[in-house]
Parts: structure tokens; sequence; C-alpha cells
């Protein structure tokens, strides 16, 4: 049974520890609390701080510190992505015995001439639809030495295509082998690839309602893929506007978005009500927050 069906409401943002907070997190930070409270539900922070070049020493306290600030707390001490290097292992151990994965030797060259080759041009977010050269059943490594473990978005034969509801996108559907392609789960640097590990830790903490950024709808097919696949439930979806930059993409450190000044607090969450059709009044975060709430209810929750 879908969790979510069931009364018992578990959310959760997740911040990867790659730089402060900027007004574009703190939207998802505010929707994902908001949805939760709405429901009566508990709220928890992930930090997912796997990309250990990426992440920057510290970051997680000053992200906790700039929440805290914005009255945002979590129900449970946060989980850290780096401590589940054995949840990952064991549910890749999983897919690899259900047939689900394979090894693949193949560097981005390669995927590039076998795209050339196959005179493919199909680039999807400037990245490339992987072609399957290192499937089994087309012959495997045939000799290289395994570099990444890939998730098959065919079974069967049959491409996997993915239909699901979002709560603000409405009917969305992905033909995941056309689109994406056979994804990695393991990086060739031997990292796990956050779509694992978002699923495995979704699944384990029992999250039953995802509210992110939109930027992020596109991989939720994926993780549906890998849910069905471990045999875990998967969540209610809701995917937020977007923060946009300067340059009019999602707003990030790479377009200028300024950390999160918790100086003022209540400014910093006005702002992001804005982006989420809230006005409320309130002097303080505290009052800020429950007008907030009354409003994500009538907004989001039938
Ligand atoms: N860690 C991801 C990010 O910071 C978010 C993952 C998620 O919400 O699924 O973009």
């Amino acid at each position: 049974m879908n969790r979510s069906l069931s009364g018992r409401y578990i959310g959760r943002f997740a911040p990867s520890p790659t730089g402060p907070l900027h007004a574009g997190s703190l939207l998802a930070a505010l929707a994902s609390w908001l949805d939760a409270r709405a429901h009566g539900g508990r709220w928890l922070v992930r930090i997912e701080d796997l990309d250990a070049p990426r992440c920057i020493t510290g970051m997680d306290a000053e992200i906790l510190r700039q929440l805290a600030a914005c009255g945002l707390h979590s129900d449970a001490p946060p989980l850290y992505q780096s401590s589940r290097d054995r949840a990952y292992a064991e549910a890749l151990a999983q897919l690899d015995t259900a047939g689900w994965v394979y090894p693949c030797g193949c560097t981005r060259k390669d995927v590039d001439d076998a795209l050339a080759a196959a005179g493919a041009t199909h680039e999807r977010h400037r990245e490339r639809v992987y072609p399957g050269t290192c499937r089994p059943e087309r012959g495997g490594l045939a000799g290289k030495p395994a570099r990444s473990i890939r998730m098959r978005t065919a079974c069967d034969g049959q491409p996997v295509v993915i239909a699901w509801h979002d709560r603000r996108l409405g009917a969305m559907t992905q033909d995941v082998a056309r689109e994406v392609g056979d994804f990695v789960l393991r990086r060739a640097d031997g990292l796990w690839a956050y779509q694992l590990a978002v699923v495995v830790d979704d699944g384990w903490q029992g999250i039953t309602h995802v509210v992110r950024g939109e930027d992020l709808a596109d991989n939720t097919p994926r993780q549906i893929l890998l849910q069905r696949a471990l045999g875990l439930p998967t969540p209610a979806y809701l995917h937020t506007p977007l923060v946009l930059g300067p340059d009019g993409e999602k707003l990030s450190k790479q377009n200028g978005a300024t950390p999160l000044d918790v100086r003022d607090p209540l400014a910093a969450l006005r702002t992001a009500g804005m982006a989420l059709r809230i006005a409320t009044a309130g002097r303080t975060v505290g009052e800020w927050l429950a007008g907030a709430v009354a409003v994500w209810r009538d907004q989001w929750v039938a």
C-alpha cells in the first residue's frame, strides 16, 4: 500500500552541502516544511553529502543554522548519506540479483563515439542518452574494465514508460529508455549516484511525500523505476516553481545566487512565500509560518 494513503505523513528536505542555502533552496525547504505541517506530519532533513569532492566542510551545519533561523527544524537528527554506504551496497546487490543492473566500461568518449556512429543526435539537457553498448545481451564489457554500474531502462526488451502524477504539474509520463537511457547507479569514481541514494533513503526513512524544486521533476521517473525494482512504495510528489536567476535559468551558485541572509529571516520567508503565492501577515517568524501553513493547507491539502 502506498503509505501516503495510511494517514501517516513523513516529508523531507534534502540539501547537498555544496554551498549555503540561497533563495531557491529556501523555497524548497519552506514548501516541504509547510506541506508536512499542513498535513500534521513529520519533516526530516537529510544531508546529501555523497559527492565528497563537491561538498564543503561545515556547510551542513551552516545550512541547518540557516533553516533554524527561519524556524525550520528537523523532527529528527539529520540523516547523512555519507553514513549509508552499506544500505546502498545492499540495494545494488538486490538489483543485481533481480537482473536490473550491469557493469559498464564506457568512457564519455566511448558513449559519444557510439552515439555518433549510430547517427544519434538526441542530446537531452546537454546529456547523452546511453546507447546500451555494455548491456550483457549486446556482448557486455567485451574485454573493457568495468567503470560504472548501470540500471536497465528496458525490461525483457520492452522500454519502461513511467506514468506518474505530480500534485502541481499533473499527469506526467516519460519513456525512460528513450529519454534518459540506462542510467548510472555507481559512478566510475566509485561514488553512489544520486538516483540510487535518494530512492534507498526515501524508502528507509518512510518518506510518504516528496516536495522539491521543479528542476528535479525529470528525475522522478528514474526514481519510480528504482522504487518498483526494489519493492519500495512510491511517495506522492509535488514539484515547486523555481526561483530564476537573472539569466532565466534556475537560481544557483553559478548564476549568482547569493547566500541566504538570515539576519532578517522574515524577509527571506516573505520572498520565498511570494514565489509560492503565499502572502500572509505575521510580525515574527513563528506568526508568519503559522499563517503560511493555513494558506498552504487551502492550496494543496484537500
Ligand atoms: N540533494 C538534492 C539537491 O540538493 C535534492 C534531492 C531531492 O530533493 O530529491 O538538489
